[in-house]
């Protein structure tokens, strides 16, 4: 039996990778900062929730301890996040707006978030005998295509979230690098209709999680410390 858990999955991408995770055998906790949004999300799916809020070491260390008396963890699956620069009118603040609180804030769910919950769950995820960490990147995090006109995103004038999804580029190499046992990698959905882009996105979520999903079930010879879309590999 296999049990994961996907943070920030009451909605959106994390919620339909609970889904299909659920469907496909796994024992799935969505992790959920708001509690009842997460009972609520669970209940729809079949699910169990748990409160976690990445933000906060002790919401992050009160999940981990449920989760562990639950019978411990074999897939965790870092999806929460956000896209503030993304106004309420779908214009992104650009380099010329970008404040260090904007940063701060970002990178406090992005990156650090992400590694409260690994540095958190690293104990239950040594203890699986197929340990798997599935990042939720983003093409922005590419600093290849950043810095290649006409590459996808070359265009986007955001600062702040890019950044941040590069850092949780090199937190995966870096894990995976000290931790050979799990398999470790990064992953592009691509740009899909959500909250997070003011539904602005062109893919469904069903298409989005696909990766997420394909990544979330690599066994112990499949890859670790890569950079993938439903298409392959993607450039650093
Ligand atoms: P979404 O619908 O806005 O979902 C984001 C989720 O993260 C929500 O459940 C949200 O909870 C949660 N969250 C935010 N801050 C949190 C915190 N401090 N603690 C716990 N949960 C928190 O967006 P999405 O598109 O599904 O995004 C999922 C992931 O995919 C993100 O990492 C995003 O960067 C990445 N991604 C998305 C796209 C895209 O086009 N949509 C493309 C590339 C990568 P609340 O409901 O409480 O706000």
């Amino acid at each position: 039996m296999t049990t994961t858990l996907i943070t920030g999955a009451n909605k959106g991408l994390g919620f339909e990778t609970a889904r299909r995770l659920s469907a496909a055998g796994h024992t799935v906790y969505i992790g959920s900062r708001d509690a009842e949004r997460g009972r609520r999300a669970a209940e729809q799916l079949g699910v169990r929730a748990v409160q976690l809020d990445v933000t906060d070491d002790a919401s992050v260390a009160a999940a981990a301890r449920a989760i562990e008396a639950g019978g411990g963890l074999d897939v965790l699956i870092n999806n929460a996040g956000i896209q503030e620069e993304i106004g309420a009118d779908g214009v992104v603040a650009g380099a010329a707006d970008v404040t260090a609180d904007m940063m701060r804030r970002t990178f406090e769910t992005n990156v650090f978030g992400t590694v409260r919950v690994l540095h958190a769950f690293l104990p239950l995820l040594q203890r699986s005998a197929a340990p798997v960490v599935v990042n939720v990147s983003s093409g922005l995090a590419s600093l290849t295509r950043s810095a290649t006109p006409g590459a996808p995103g070359y265009a986007y004038p955001g600062v702040a979230y890019p950044a941040s999804k590069t850092a949780v580029n090199m937190i995966t190499v870096r894990y995976a690098t000290a931790f050979p046992n799990m398999r470790i990698n990064a992953v592009e959905p691509g740009y899909t209709k959500t909250d997070l882009n003011r539904n602005m996105g062109l893919q469904t979520v069903e298409q989005g999680a696909e990766i997420i999903v394909r990544m979330a079930q690599v066994g112990p010879d499949g890859p670790t410390g890569g950079y993938f879309d439903a298409e392959g590999t993607v450039p650093w």
